[in-house]
């Protein structure tokens, strides 16, 4: 069994805590690797590395430092089918979709690729008699990362790329279920030319994050994963004055509306719904049609569209729908929440529990569950169950089904599937969710666009990647410069407006 190391200064760094987690291939059950789990002092060690580092990576100026993007995204692209095959073996995903994985993420660092124009200030000549006014964008020197099991390349890179293009090092703390993916792009970046302590990696658990949180060289968090960690680790950060933005859990629903095209909106919900095992915080895991006749012929189009499903392990091939779910816990968990509904009164349509996989009688295996008749008072309505489950809450309106979404505490994604343009442009009008579809199952913008949910699914300012990343890893100086020729002597009093 591999003993995975920190990566500190270009270089792979054994840990000293003499703490490990166990990383499983969640298709066998297999303990694949143990991940060492690092100390303050071991935290403190690396961010003072990165802190050297980032002071010579600030003076390379902005288009030396999008040639290295330039030179990471091509190894990113010939490097893809490895990270793959690297990120399914660790965390369970098919093939295709964990390539999907690393192309949004490398998406992120091609948009990194135009950083002088992202970073750019303001000026305005002759401002008042001789007096010129500009801002400037300035890294904030070493930050951090903070992220989940689900995309264990797609959201480290949106964490890495534009703090690291924007000039500031980072202190990347992967998920410890999924944490080998994350090294590798560290060795990749480092073959594209960035300088060693810019990205360093530091695995831990919570012993690190707090570490992370109270480290007074670490100028902002950047955090991804369920919402009770992300609210906790918003507080502390901005208790200690960091920056955070930090990303929580999700309740997605998909309005389907009695004119919808309903071949296409069941294929949506399987899409969405299923998919990467609804391990997706943009996973879709509430059903809403609107009157009976919609709810009926929904039920009848997804029925047999689960039961030709093929779940599985990546190693089974491209034609396997979705692999397992993350950990023994998380099936446990999963199917728990399973049996609640069913004792709380839903309809178990169809019924993940106890799928067996022949070969694969130790992996975390969970069918496709879809559930009719799911009521906001119960549990497999409140929670995320971030597994592969679908649960259906019928509503007789419009209104009705926009005010359960209004009611949630959760806003990360939403859709409508709807053939009227005025009913879709209520529903974007007045949801009060972050990234809205419109016949459109899962709306990740692009990455020159930003990503960022409402309510308890974000805590902090600006989103992720696209424009608003450039504007939390850096800060603004406003510069007031005069030049003295043709002004007349004299000290000014008071407070005036320039002239
Ligand atoms: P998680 O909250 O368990 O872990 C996320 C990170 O926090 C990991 O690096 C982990 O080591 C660390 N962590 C865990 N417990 C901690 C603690 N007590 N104190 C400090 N740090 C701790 O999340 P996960 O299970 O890895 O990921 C799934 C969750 O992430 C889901 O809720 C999903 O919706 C969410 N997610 C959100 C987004 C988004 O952009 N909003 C994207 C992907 C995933």
């Amino acid at each position: 069994m591999e003993e995975l190391k920190h990566f500190i200064n270009g270089t792979y760094v054994a840990g000293t805590s003499g703490r490990f987690s166990e990383v499983r291939n969640p298709a066998t059950g297999e303990v694949i690797a143990k991940v060492p789990l690092a100390t303050p002092a071991e935290l403190d060690a690396a961010v003072e590395k990165a802190a050297a580092a980032q002071k010579e990576w600030a003076k390379v100026n902005p288009q030396r430092r999008a040639r290295i993007f330039m030179k990471f995204g091509a190894l990113l692209n010939e490097n893809m089918d490895r990270l793959a095959e690297c990120m399914s073996r660790e965390h369970g995903k098919t093939l295709p979709d964990a390539r999907g994985d690393v192309q949004r993420g490398l998406e992120v660092v091609e948009v990194c690729m135009g950083v002088p124009s992202l970073i750019k200030g303001e000026y305005t000549a002759d401002a008042g008699t001789g007096i010129d006014l500009y801002s400037m964008r300035q890294p904030l020197g070493v930050v951090a990362g903070i992220t989940p099991f689900n995309f264990p390349a797609m959201i480290p890179l949106w964490k890495m790329s534009p703090a690291i293009a924007s000039g500031n090092a980072m202190i990347l703390k992967p998920s410890e279920r999924t944490p080998m993916t994350s090294l590798m792009l560290a060795e990749i970046f480092k073959e594209a030319g960035l300088p060693d302590g810019v990205l360093q990696v530091v695995h831990g658990d919570k012993e690190a994050v707090d570490a992370i949180l109270d480290n007074e060289t670490i100028q902002a968090v950047g955090f991804v994963g369920s919402t009770p960690i992300a609210q906790y680790i918003y507080g502390r950060a901005a208790t200690n004055g960091k920056r955070a933005q930090c990303f929580g859990g999700a309740k997605n629903h998909m309005i389907i509306m009695p004119d919808a095209d309903m071949d296409k909106a069941a294929d949506a919900l399987i899409g969405a719904g299923f998919g990467a095992a609804g391990e997706r915080c943009m996973a879709i895991s509430v059903a809403v049609p609107v009157g009976k006749e919609t709810a009926d012929a929904l039920i009848e189009r997804l029925v047999p569209k689960i039961e030709k499903l093929k779940v599985g392990p990546y190693t089974a091939g491209d034609d396997v729908d979705y692999g397992p779910v993350i950990t023994a816990q998380a099936k446990e968990r999963i199917e728990g929440l399973i049996a609640s509904g069913v004792e709380q009164g839903a309809k178990l349509v169809t019924d993940g529990r106890d799928l067996n996989i022949q070969g694969y009688e130790n992996g975390y295996f969970v069918g496709p569950t879809l559930f009719d008749e799911v009521t906001p008072e119960m549990e497999i309505y409140k929670e995320e169950v971030f597994g592969p489950v679908l649960s259906m809450v019928r509503k007789d309106s419009y209104e009705d089904a926009l005010g359960l979404i209004l009611d949630n505490q959760y806003g990360n994604g939403t859709a409508i599937y709807t053939a009227d343009g005025d009913v879709a442009r209520d529903f974007v009008n007045k949801v009060e969710v972050g990234m809205v579809g419109v016949n459109f199952p899962i709306p990740v913008p692009l990455s020159y666009y930003s990503f960022g949910g409402w309510k308890k699914s974000a805590f902090g300012d600006l989103d992720q990647y696209g424009p608003d990343a450039f504007k939390f890893y850096t800060k603004t100086k406003k510069v007031s410069a005069r030049w003295f020729s043709g002004i007349k002597d004299g000290a000014a009093m008071n407070f005036k407006s320039i002239d």
